[in-house]
């Protein structure tokens, strides 16, 4: 059975919604981090509001978590507009897309996520709507099927994207604006805790946001939800408080260790170290043993594992670092190699 995972949108139930509603940002004073993004975004919304002219189309891209969709949203607060959401793989036809750009008014941002999975037709529909802020819709088919040039009012698209590199050159060449999110150090998610335990009303002892901050992997989603974790486990096992043992107790039965690894990154990791003796390996083949999506490995647990130097992405596959089998207590059988003078694993330099 594929192992449960925090981060990625459809884990999240109604209930975690709810309380993610309330925790976003709505205005970029709000938000935390990202500090040159915020600087630009609000260059750009300010330049647009002057000239009174909608906003030029924006990319957000980066692993999931990081606060792409919350930006969208903001900058849709900040400009006084509406903002309609679809997501790529909701959008089959060019129907669907011209159902949303029909009802859209000047200024209004259309919020597209996971953009790099638009297919190829709704795509090729969507430039003219992106440059020209029109669109060719056919109607009827075979004998009676007729184009209608369609004009639209000039609207914002915001697209969000885990994976830039997807994304066509046409469609990426037509945003005004792309932004990379990073992730977050362990003193910004603290002040996003601490921000959403005031607003949850919760009584935190000194150090205990940090020590949730520091197991977040860098991701403002993952703090949120350990803390909406160790609240339960407060309420439930205590007074409510969040104390340092509450805490402890709480990450600990999330399984979550002190680098924030959760049972995901330890099993890729195992199975690196234990079944490819440490790699090369395919992400395919990592994706099978686990019994894993290859797109779950390669948007939410890769990006933090290389960020941390635990994992290699060579051209012949991934690798396990030094650093990740001395943290795990991992030992590697080293290979045997078919020429004698070919170093061994991990007496060759890092890449
Ligand atoms: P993404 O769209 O990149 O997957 P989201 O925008 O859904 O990520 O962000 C996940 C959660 O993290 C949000 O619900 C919000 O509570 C929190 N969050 C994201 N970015 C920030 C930020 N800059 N400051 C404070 N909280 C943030």
């Amino acid at each position: 059975m594929a192992i449960g995972r925090i981060i990625g949108g459809q884990s999240l139930g109604e209930q975690e919604e709810n309380f993610n509603v309330s925790l976003r940002p709505k205005f970029l004073d709000e938000c935390v981090g990202q500090p040159n993004l915020r600087e630009k975004l609000a260059i750009a919304m300010a330049a647009a509001r002057q000239r009174k002219e909608p906003l030029e189309h924006i990319l957000f891209y980066g692993p999931p978590g990081l606060g792409k969709t919350t930006l969208a949203n903001v900058v849709a607060n900040e400009m006084g507009a509406r903002i309609r959401c679809s997501s790529g793989p909701a959008l089959v036809k060019a129907g669907d897309v011209m159902g949303l750009l029909s009802n859209i008014n000047t200024g209004d941002v259309l919020f597209i996520d996971e953009i790099h999975r638009l297919s190829t037709p709704v795509e090729e529909f969507i430039y003219p709507a992106m440059e020209d802020f029109k669109v060719d819709f056919t109607v009827d088919s075979g004998m009676h099927a007729k184009t209608i040039n369609f004009p639209l009012k000039r609207f914002t698209l915001i697209g969000a994207t885990t994976r830039a590199g997807l994304l066509s050159a046409p469609l990426r060449s037509r945003f005004g604006m792309l932004y990379h999110l990073d992730f977050y150090s362990a003193e910004e998610l603290t002040t996003i805790l601490s921000r959403s335990a005031d607003l949850l009303d919760l009584q935190c002892e000194e150090g205990t946001l940090e020590r949730i901050a520091a197991c977040s992997r860098g991701t403002p989603r993952v703090a949120n939800r350990l803390l909406k974790r160790v609240r339960d486990y407060a309420q439930v096992k205590g007074t409510g408080m969040l104390s340092g043992q509450i805490v402890e107790n709480a990450l600990k039965m999330e399984q979550i260790d002190p680098l924030g690894l959760d049972e995901l990154d330890r099993a890729v990791l195992r199975a690196l170290a234990n079944i490819y003796e440490g790699g090369p390996a395919g992400i395919e083949a990592i994706a099978a043993t686990l019994g894993e999506e290859r797109d779950t490995l390669e948007d939410v647990v890769e990006p933090y594992l290389l960020q941390i130097g635990f994992l290699r992405r060579t051209k012949r596959g991934r690798e396990i670092t030094k650093q990740a089998c001395d943290h795990l207590g991992l030992k590697l059988h080293k290979k045997k190699s078919k020429k004698s003078d070919q170093p061994e694993l991990f007496e060759q330099g890092e890449q």
